[in-house]
């Protein structure tokens, strides 16, 4: 289990006791040999090192030319005591300006800055095991990016007049996009929670994680503090500063619309109305909603799934289409993604694979069960005679990530959302639905793995889920029946 009540090394170590009792069985000591390596996208690396919390200061007065200012203070603990210790971070087409521990300046290298991870590692010397964070600053400035290619989605925009952030990119290797606006250790392994304050030009504002802690206007600046107390993956933060105003929308949880003040707020309050019982819907089948806040802001890309504030198109927004899926889907991601992360992007299928299939949980409530089967086959037709042919056949675990596919195959959207109805209907309401539950409470604020889902899948599937698992969760392809009347 990994909980955020955990002790600290339990949190550190947990995620990778495999690995660590794997090495230790090897070598005399496992300090030595860990920490060498940053995560890689697709393979975590076990650190000795954990970030617990961001706490940033962002300055966004040039917004619109995508300039940057900032310090993030990162509270670290680490495991085991150790000397010459480094604490690793990514940033990506920002400068780092320079580098504090403790207060004191510090040297720190890159390695691969330019190429695939961007990796920064700063040298903090002699270290202790201890509960009490130690603090590592870093200050940075620059014109943020974003992973750019053919269909850039991941890092930072300007357009539109919002400038905002996206959690992670289509084709990027590093998968996680953070690094464009914020040093952090970029890897879902590593939960934390996080706090910034945004200053702007007054007349606009900042949509971000959390809940808004501070609010002023000083002259021609406005400052915005948010701050959420829930880890959260680094993918999943973000921000969208732009002329917005905030529609509210009553529910058990405050559910905050972030559209264009002056041409949006009338069809943002259409568009979301439906949202309190989507929530309602996703609440009966998931569990209560794991967050202090649900927000969606408009964004000229998206939808991205970041922690209690998704990144929502505006032209979406400005659709009229109270049924939105997609505000279903980003709002599903909250419990598979958010709530529980993959811990690494093998295992991406766990969260898109689920909200692509809460999209048709939520036409059966608001229809019935015909609505419902018919969204799961269009899902099927569309892998089957579109999908599978753009893309290749392959399974729903550790896919291949070039030719026609990407970080984030249709795949894993669509294919995945039949493979769990299939299994729903395999297993009857209670026992699948229970299973999803126990998946979540289990791993509540941490991270898993597709092996950890199919361990609460057994308690519905039963003996058939090995060959349930092998034919559609890591097999690839479908079956074909053929059917010949016997003269
Ligand atoms: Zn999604």
């Amino acid at each position: 289990m990994l909980r955020r009540h955990h002790s600290v090394l339990a949190r550190l170590i947990a995620p990778f006791a495999p690995y660590l009792i794997a090495i230790g069985a090897l070598l005399p000591t496992s300090a030595t040999v860990i920490a060498q390596e940053p995560s890689h996208p697709l393979q975590p690396s076990p650190q000795l090192f954990l970030i617990q919390h961001y706490d940033a200061d962002i300055d966004l007065t040039q917004a619109s030319q995508r300039r940057i200012r900032g310090r993030v203070k990162m509270a670290v603990t680490f495991a085991l005591g150790q000397s010459d210790a480094v604490v690793r971070f990514h940033a990506k087409g920002i400068d780092v300006d320079s580098v504090a521990w403790r207060g004191i300046r510090v040297e720190y290298s890159t390695t691969n800055n330019t190429a695939a991870t961007a990796d920064f590692a700063a040298h903090v010397g002699d270290v202790s095991p201890s509960l009490i964070p130690d603090t590592l600053t870093v200050w940075y400035s620059g014109t943020m990016t974003h992973e750019g290619g053919t269909l850039p989605w991941g890092g930072v925009h300007f357009e539109g007049g919002i400038l905002y952030a996206l959690g992670v990119g289509f084709t990027a290797p590093y998968v996680s996009t953070t690094r464009h606006w914020l040093p952090c250790y970029d890897h879902p392994s590593m939960k934390a929670t996080f706090r910034a304050r945004f200053t702007m030009a007054a007349g606009n504002d900042v949509a971000s994680n959390g809940l808004r802690t501070y609010d002023t206007i000083i002259g021609n600046r406005r400052i915005v503090e948010w701050s959420m107390t829930e880890p959260s993956a680094t993918y999943l933060l973000t921000f969208a500063h732009g002329p917005y105003a905030k529609v509210v929308v009553p529910w058990t949880t405050p559910i905050e619309i972030y559209a264009l003040r002056n041409t949006d707020t009338i069809a943002a309050k259409r568009s979301f109305s439906l949202v309190p019982r989507m929530a309602d819907v996703l609440t009966e089948h998931f569990g209560p909603y794991p967050f202090s806040k649900i927000g969606y802001c408009a964004t000229t890309r998206g939808a991205m799934e970041h922690q209690t504030m998704v990144s929502y198109p505006v032209g979406l927004m400005r659709g009229n289409d109270t049924v939105n899926t997609v505000a279903a889907h980003e709002l599903a991601h909250q419990w598979f993604g958010d709530l529980v992360t993959p811990v690494d992007f093998r295992h991406a299928w766990l969260t898109e694979s689920f909200a692509t299939f809460s999209e048709c949980l939520w036409l059966e409530k608001l229809s019935d069960t015909t609505r419902y089967f018919f969204s799961v086959k269009s899902k099927a037709d569309e892998y089957i005679t579109t999908i599978a042919k753009s893309e290749g056949v392959f399974g729903l675990v550790d896919f291949p990530r070039t030719g026609g596919s990407s970080n984030y195959p249709q795949t894993i959207y669509q294919k995945g959302a039949v493979v769990l109805a299939m299994a729903r209907t395999i297993a009857g309401d209670e026992a699948f639905f229970a299973a999803l539950q126990s998946y979540l409470n289990e791993h509540r604020l941490g991270t898993a793995t597709t092996d950890d889902f199919v361990e609460h899948l057994t308690s519905a599937l039963g003996e058939r889920t090995q060959n349930f698992v092998e034919q559609w969760i890591t097999g690839k392809g479908w079956p074909i029946l053929s059917d010949r009347k016997s003269t």
